[in-house]
Protein backbone atom coordinates (compact mmCIF):
# COMPACT_ATOMS: atom_id res chain seq x y z
CA UNK A 1 0.00 0.00 0.00
CA UNK A 2 1.40 3.41 -1.09
CA UNK A 3 1.52 5.96 1.62
CA UNK A 4 0.09 9.31 0.61
CA UNK A 5 2.99 12.35 1.10
CA UNK A 6 0.85 15.14 2.49
CA UNK A 7 -1.27 14.42 5.73
CA UNK A 8 -4.98 15.62 5.26
CA UNK A 9 -6.68 17.94 8.10
CA UNK A 10 -7.78 14.60 10.39
CA UNK A 11 -4.08 13.72 10.26
CA UNK A 12 -2.75 16.96 10.83
CA UNK A 13 -4.61 17.73 13.90
CA UNK A 14 -4.64 14.62 15.40
CA UNK A 15 -0.19 14.77 15.59
CA UNK A 16 -0.23 18.26 15.58
CA UNK A 17 -0.49 17.68 19.53
CA UNK A 18 2.19 15.51 19.70
CA UNK A 19 4.31 18.09 17.02
CA UNK A 20 7.38 18.40 19.90
CA UNK A 21 7.19 15.05 21.40
CA UNK A 22 9.95 12.46 20.20
CA UNK A 23 7.52 9.97 19.79
CA UNK A 24 6.45 11.69 16.38
CA UNK A 25 8.83 10.70 14.00
CA UNK A 26 11.11 13.12 11.15
CA UNK A 27 8.90 11.87 8.16
CA UNK A 28 5.54 12.91 10.24
CA UNK A 29 6.73 15.93 11.59
CA UNK A 30 7.72 17.06 8.42
CA UNK A 31 4.35 16.09 6.62
CA UNK A 32 2.85 18.11 10.02
CA UNK A 33 5.15 21.30 9.01
CA UNK A 34 4.12 21.17 5.45
CA UNK A 35 0.46 21.06 5.91
CA UNK A 36 0.62 24.27 8.64
CA UNK A 37 2.32 25.85 6.05
CA UNK A 38 -0.59 25.58 3.63
CA UNK A 39 -3.75 24.99 6.09
CA UNK A 40 -4.69 28.19 7.54
CA UNK A 41 -7.04 25.93 9.33
CA UNK A 42 -4.94 23.31 10.82
CA UNK A 43 -2.42 26.33 11.58
CA UNK A 44 -4.93 28.30 13.91
CA UNK A 45 -5.96 24.67 15.58
CA UNK A 46 -1.71 24.47 16.34
CA UNK A 47 -1.46 27.80 17.86
CA UNK A 48 -4.59 28.05 19.72
CA UNK A 49 -3.50 24.38 21.35
CA UNK A 50 -0.22 25.75 22.02
CA UNK A 51 -1.58 28.72 23.49
CA UNK A 52 -4.31 26.52 25.66
CA UNK A 53 -1.01 24.46 26.93
CA UNK A 54 1.18 27.51 28.15
CA UNK A 55 -2.27 29.10 29.77
CA UNK A 56 -2.97 25.56 31.44
CA UNK A 57 0.74 24.98 32.67
CA UNK A 58 0.54 28.29 34.26
CA UNK A 59 -3.26 27.87 35.28
CA UNK A 60 -1.27 24.10 36.99
CA UNK A 61 1.47 26.06 38.23
CA UNK A 62 -0.13 28.69 40.16
CA UNK A 63 -2.39 25.95 41.81
CA UNK A 64 0.50 24.51 43.33
CA UNK A 65 2.26 27.28 44.38
CA UNK A 66 -1.59 28.82 46.05
CA UNK A 67 -3.45 25.52 46.62
CA UNK A 68 -5.80 27.29 48.60
CA UNK A 69 -6.80 29.48 45.52
CA UNK A 70 -9.36 27.26 43.34
CA UNK A 71 -12.35 28.64 41.07
CA UNK A 72 -15.82 29.59 42.82
CA UNK A 73 -18.62 27.67 41.37
CA UNK A 74 -20.25 30.67 39.54
CA UNK A 75 -16.69 30.62 37.98
CA UNK A 76 -16.76 27.06 36.95
CA UNK A 77 -20.77 27.63 35.82
CA UNK A 78 -19.08 30.49 33.45
CA UNK A 79 -16.33 28.82 32.15
CA UNK A 80 -18.38 25.57 31.27
CA UNK A 81 -21.63 27.63 29.76
CA UNK A 82 -18.64 29.40 27.57
CA UNK A 83 -17.31 26.27 26.31
CA UNK A 84 -20.36 24.89 25.85
CA UNK A 85 -21.18 27.77 23.71
CA UNK A 86 -18.30 27.80 21.38
CA UNK A 87 -18.89 24.34 21.08
CA UNK A 88 -22.09 25.18 19.22
CA UNK A 89 -23.78 22.99 22.13
CA UNK A 90 -25.67 25.90 23.77
CA UNK A 91 -26.68 29.63 23.41
ZN1 LIG B 1 -5.71 21.39 7.55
Amino acid sequence: MRTKLLFNCKQTSSLADRFHEKQLGLLDKWRVRIHLNICDSCKNYYVQSELLKVELGRFIANLQDNPSQKLSDNKKKEIELAVLKDLGISN
